[in-house]
C-alpha cells in the first residue's frame, strides 16, 4: 500500500494510474478503523481497479471541541488493517495540507431541508464541515466513486446533493451498516464506552428493530413512542432525536404510507459518548 501525506505526491501517483486507464474508488474516514470501514474498502475493491482511503480527523465538522480532542487516533493499527484488506493507497494528510488557506470555508452550499433536521438540528455547522472536507478530498482524489456507509444515512443524503450541486463526475455508492454480534452499529466512538455502557448500547438497535416489527400494525406515532420508551427504560441513555423519516427528503412521516420505505434514525447520549444509528424499513 502506498501512503501519501502530501496532496501533490498523491495526485502524481493517481494521475499515472488514470493514464493507465485504472478506475478509482475512494472511502474517506477519520481513522480508528473497524470492520465497518473495512466493508467500505472491500466494496471499493469490488467496484474499481484502485482503492483509495483517507484518514483525516476533520476539525471543521466537530461542533463539540472536546469530541474532537477525544476522538480516538490509532493510525498504526489502521494502516495494518488497510493493508490486510487490500487497500492500494492511503492518504493521511496534516490539517494544513487539506486547508492551506485556513479552515474558513468560501462555499455555502444550499442543502435545502436536508441539513436542517436530525443531526443538522443538533450539531450546528456539522454538515457544512462535512461538505467542506468531502469537497476538498474529491477535488484532490477525483475518484470515479465515493463509497460511504449507511450508518451515517443523513451524511450520504448530503453528499449525494453536494455531488449534484457541484456537477461532480463522482458517483456515490452507499454500503450497509456493519454491526457487532449484539446489534450495536460499529463506530470509532464505541471504544470510549465504559463496560456497563457497552452492555446497554445494543438497546439502541433493538429499539429501531422494534419499529420494524411494529410496521403497519400500530400507528407511526405509537411505533415511535415504543422505541423511545425502550431506549429510555435503560435509565442511562438520553435521546437527542428518534424519528421516522422519508428516505429522500428526511422529513418526518406521520403515516406508514407517506413513503415506500422509511428510515428510522436516532442519536443517543450514553455516558459522554454520542451514538447514532438507523435502519431502513420495511
Ligand atoms: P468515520 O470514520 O466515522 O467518519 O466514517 C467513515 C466512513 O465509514 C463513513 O462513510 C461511515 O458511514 C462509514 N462507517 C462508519 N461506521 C460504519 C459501519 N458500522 N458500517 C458501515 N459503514 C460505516
Amino acid at each position: 500500500m502506498y501512503i501519501f501525506r502530501k496532496v501533490t505526491d498523491l495526485q502524481n501517483h493517481l494521475n499515472e494510474l488514470r493514464d493507465a486507464k485504472q478506475s478509482i474508488a475512494f472511502a474517506p474516514t477519520m481513522g480508528a478503523l473497524h470492520n465497518g470501514h473495512m466493508s467500505l474498502v472491500s466494496k471499493c475493491n469490488r467496484i474499481a481497479d484502485i482503492t483509495v482511503s483517507s484518514i483525516f480527523v476533520n476539525p471543521t465538522q466537530f461542533n463539540d471541541k472536546s469530541d474532537l480532542e477525544k476522538y480516538p487516533r490509532t493510525v498504526e493499527k489502521d494502516t495494518t488493517m488497510l493493508i490486510e484488506h487490500g487497500c492500494d493507497v492511503l492518504f493521511y494528510p496534516e490539517v494544513d495540507e487539506i486547508y492551506p488557506k485556513g479552515t474558513e470555508s468560501d462555499n455555502n452550499y444550499d442543502f435545502g431541508q436536508l441539513d436542517k433536521v436530525l443531526e443538522g438540528a443538533h450539531r450546528q455547522g456539522h454538515f457544512a464541515g462535512v461538505a467542506q472536507v468531502v469537497n476538498r478530498l474529491l477535488e484532490i482524489v477525483e475518484p470515479n466513486w465515493i463509497v460511504m456507509g449507511q450508518k451515517d444515512y443523513q451524511q450520504t443524503a448530503i453528499i449525494r446533493k453536494l455531488l449534484s450541486l457541484t456537477n461532480s463526475k463522482t458517483e456515490i455508492v452507499v454500503s450497509p451498516t456493519i454491526r457487532e454480534k449484539d446489534g450495536l452499529a460499529m463506530s470509532s466512538r464505541n471504544v470510549r464506552l465504559k463496560e456497563d455502557e457497552r452492555r446497554e448500547a445494543p438497546t439502541i438497535y433493538a429499539s429501531l428493530e422494534a419499529v420494524r416489527q411494529a410496521y403497519k400494525t400500530i400507528s407511526v406515532k405509537e411505533a415511535r413512542e415504543l422505541a423511545v420508551k425502550n431506549i429510555e427504560a435503560s435509565g442511562s441513555m438520553k435521546i437527542d432525536y428518534l424519528e421516522l423519516v422519508h428516505p429522500h427528503t428526511l422529513q418526518t412521516i406521520t403515516d406508514w404510507d407517506d413513503a415506500e420505505s422509511i428510515i428510522v434514525c436516532t442519536a443517543v447520549h450514553l455516558g459522554d459518548v454520542r451514538l447514532i444509528d438507523n435502519i431502513s424499513i420495511p
